[in-house]
């Protein structure tokens, strides 16, 4: 699953080879890929040829293009592609939608093997999409506001990472990340959000951003490359994970093995040493 850096790596990827360009033309090749556009693939089709992209936003993990004042709006599901390249080279089977352009250059192929991904059109949308105007923002965004994020947070009754992951209080943050930082912070993923005090809260806000552009820089090395790419494995950063799948590993920092709980259907993995359990629900 593509979290917030990949998504960005897509993002910088899509700003570099598509904005300032004009759509000459738009296919749809599998309707599942316009599922939320309730017009239908034609319309989605009809409402971007010929426009100009002035840009490429991202909001958590969703991307949109502006369109004039409209937006191309897109989510790349579990393993959703877009892939810029010369328009002579073969079609994959799994592509699903293929923009080109009036310049003639490298067409835009939003490719799906698992179709959870979806684009759709949105009018009006050029600033922020309808659809996702009720997600907040995410950290590495320049509207992110630390300090309300914080009254957010302590107004909550729930556990750090549930809130971490709950993105009408912060988006852009998956199961990996969620892990990675709280562990950075030596904070344990059940530690109520109601009586977090200013500092851990400072200092767990540090730790997520200093993963993410961490993952970010890793996964930049594609940028230069006439390949815009994202495909849901987050290979290059497993390698420098302190605890995310590491269950039994030595941490880091101190040694002691990794543990992993059972966390809403999934798992939470922490060091018992550096992340202590709340007791009574007080520190
Ligand atoms: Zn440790």
């Amino acid at each position: 699953m593509p979290e917030l850096p990949e998504v960005e790596t897509v993002r910088q990827g899509l700003e570099r080879h598509v904005v300032g360009r004009t759509v000459e033309s738009v296919k749809v090749l599998h309707p599942r890929a316009v599922r939320r556009h309730p017009a239908g693939a034609t319309d989605f089709e009809d409402a971007i040829a010929g426009r100009p992209v002035s840009g490429a936003r991202r909001r958590g993990k969703y991307l949109w293009l502006p369109v004039g004042e409209d937006a191309l709006l897109a989510h790349l599901g579990m393993s959703g592609q877009m892939l810029v390249g010369d328009p002579a080279r073969p079609v994959s089977p799994h592509v699903r939608v293929v923009f080109t352009f009036a310049d003639g250059g490298p067409d835009l192929r939003f490719t799906d093997q698992r179709t959870f991904g979806h684009l759709c059109f949105v009018p009006g949308g050029a600033v922020l999409p309808a659809p996702i105007a009720h997600i907040a923002p995410d950290p590495l965004e320049p509207v992110f506001d630390e300090k309300s994020f914080s009254l957010a947070l302590r107004g909550r009754r729930t556990g750090i990472k549930r809130a971490l992951l709950d993105q009408s209080l912060i988006s852009g943050i998956g199961n990996i990340y969620a892990d990675e930082s709280l562990w950075r912070a030596r904070l344990h993923w059940a530690r109520p959000t109601d009586a977090l005090i200013g500092p851990a809260i400072g200092r767990l806000m540090a730790s997520v951003r200093e993963v993410l552009v961490t993952a970010l820089a890793a996964g930049g090395t594609s940028f230069d490359s006439l390949y815009v790419n994202v495909n849901g494995e987050s290979g290059y950063f497993d390698r420098s994970l302190a605890v995310y799948g590491q269950a039994g590993r030595p941490c880091p920092r101190c040694g002691t093995p990794v543990r992993r709980d059972a966390f809403m259907n999934r798992s939470a993995f922490s060091c018992p040493r550096c992340q202590p359990r709340p007791r009574n629900g007080r520190w």
